[in-house]
């Protein structure tokens, strides 16, 4: 994902409305390029502001630290995707072996 792509996603993320894989190479991104990390917090914050009027809250104190707990919270959802991926192929793959050999078994019954 380059930074045109990740600064269309900017909102998105804030919002919560990105699929797994746009938030997993939003996240790598993020990472690693600082441009696009320093205008995240720069969206974070007006975000926070404007929905804190909206809602006729107090803005927070700490936007940043809700920021940061924002992308661990998705980097821990992501990661849990994953695993559940794998565990989803190894099952897979576990069904079709399984078949594939009382196929066999079947044959031998059968000659
Ligand atoms: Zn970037």
């Amino acid at each position: 994902m380059n930074c045109k792509e990740t600064e269309e996603l900017l909102l998105p993320f804030i919002q919560s409305e990105l699929d797994v894989e746009q938030v997993q190479d939003f996240l790598e991104h993020i990472k690693t390029c600082s441009f696009c990390r320093e205008e995240l917090e720069i969206y974070y914050i007006v975000y926070a502001e404007i929905d804190g009027l909206d809602n006729n809250a107090f803005p927070s104190y700490d936007p940043m630290g809700e920021l940061e707990k924002k992308i661990d919270a998705v980097h821990a959802l992501v990661q849990r995707n994953h695993r559940y991926m794998v565990c989803k192929y190894a099952l897979t793959t576990l069904a079709v072996i399984g078949m594939i050999v009382s196929f066999f078994v079947q044959m031998r019954l059968w000659i």
